[in-house]
């Protein structure tokens, strides 16, 4: 198999060869597809079952995590839902790593308490207590890692193992959003899927609203949730299709930007007086700090002239969010604390900037926001 540079660059090309020769895929808007004849097919039918724009985006998005099957759907949280209205019925139960996306929590506690299924949080270290809270009622066990805000690492290795080998049965599902396949490839590492708010990095612009689920087996489980996916129908759109293969161009070199700075920043933070500690994952573009309390979190925000106060990640443009009021608003005080949230705490994405001018403007909203 190519290079995932080059499956990035060449996404799309040659799509069209019979027709034009275009070298960026055309853009299929149509809904209905002719059938030359009875019980005969192009292979398209109609764009809620496939789509040829879509088709290819998925094809790539299977390459680009090492799975045999993804599915392009309309935000990150239709693709958590895809994955879990699969695979879980009454009485099944989950297990979700505890620290998550806010979204993520509030989809779990909606699931949990309309469906009737029981779901658990493990802490990402403890492999007893993850074996032990595996039953063979469990169908998924859902990790986020670096870990959203705090930045915790979970070992993927480890977890596969001892989740397949307490019930060969459960799903592994990682939200590789914070890393992407260029920094993190969890099917490898033994997970069954991997998911994508593809709105952050893939995206890449603070532009297309997308998400995907890949799976790991073009099997029996791929089956399932085409059908399931088919009767909900939540799949992505022709030109945030296109707009998304035309984004994964540059995946690895943006990538590659936003870890060069964010190294950089994350270092040049902790020396910043009024910074009181980094949480860094050791790669990729995603810090947070939790700013002293001397310093005013409003003032900050409102110095702040390069980055942008705003909710998302993974875009050109630099963003910083407060989780406790924004990602993470929806989870109980009580929680947030236990985690580490606290109003204090700062997540900041590293965007395509020049790193010196992030770090002066960093610089300077911090030194203005001191309390006299
Ligand atoms: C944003 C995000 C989601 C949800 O994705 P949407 O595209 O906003 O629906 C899920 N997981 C992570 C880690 C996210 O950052």
């Amino acid at each position: 198999m190519a290079h995932i540079d080059t499956i990035l660059a060449q996404a799309g090309n040659g799509s069209d060869d019979e027709k034009s020769g275009a070298v960026s895929s055309p853009i299929y808007f149509s809904t209905a597809y002719r059938h030359p004849g009875l019980g005969r097919s192009t292979g398209f039918n109609y764009s809620r079952m496939i789509q040829p724009t879509r088709k290819i985006l998925e094809d790539e998005l299977a390459a680009l995590e090492h799975g045999q099957r993804a599915f392009a759907v309309s935000s990150g949280m239709a693709a958590i839902d895809l994955l879990f209205s699969s695979f879980l019925k009454e009485g099944d139960n989950f297990i979700a790593s505890d620290d998550l996306y806010g979204g993520s929590f509030r989809y779990f506690d909606d699931i949990s308490t309309k469906s009737g299924l029981d779901y658990k949080l493990w802490d990402g270290r403890n492999f007893q207590k993850l074996a032990d809270l595996i039953n063979d009622k469990t169908r998924i066990v859902w990790l986020e890692t670096p870990s959203n805000p705090t930045m915790k690492i979970i070992d993927l290795k480890r977890t596969a193992q001892v989740v397949h080998a307490a019930n060969p049965q459960t799903i592994l599902a990682v939200d590789n959003t914070f890393l992407s396949p260029i920094f993190q490839n969890p099917i490898l590492d033994g997970a069954d899927a991997v998911v994508h708010s593809a709105t952050k990095y893939l995206g890449g612009h603070n532009d297309i609203l997308a998400g995907a689920l890949i799976l790991k087996e073009d099997g029996p489980r791929a089956e399932t949730v085409y059908q399931n996916l088919v009767t909900r129908g939540q799949v992505l759109d022709p030109f945030s299709s296109w707009l998304l293969i035309r984004s994964l161009k540059t995946l690895h070199l943006r990538m590659a930007r936003h870890d060069k700075s964010g190294r950089f920043l994350a270092e040049a933070l902790k020396k910043i007086p009024g910074v009181d500690k980094v949480l860094y994952p050791g790669v990729g573009g995603m810090i947070s700090f939790y700013l002293n309390e001397k310093y005013d979190i409003d003032l900050f925000l409102r110095g702040l002239k390069i980055f942008s106060f705003a909710e998302s990640l993974g875009g050109a443009e630099s963003l910083i969010t407060i989780p406790s009021v924004q990602t993470h608003q929806y989870m109980s005080e009580k929680r947030r604390n236990q985690l580490g949230i606290t109003s204090n705490l700062v997540r900041v994405s590293v965007g395509l900037e020049d790193q010196q001018d992030l770090l002066d403007d960093l610089t300077q909203a911090v030194r203005g926001a001191a309390i006299k």
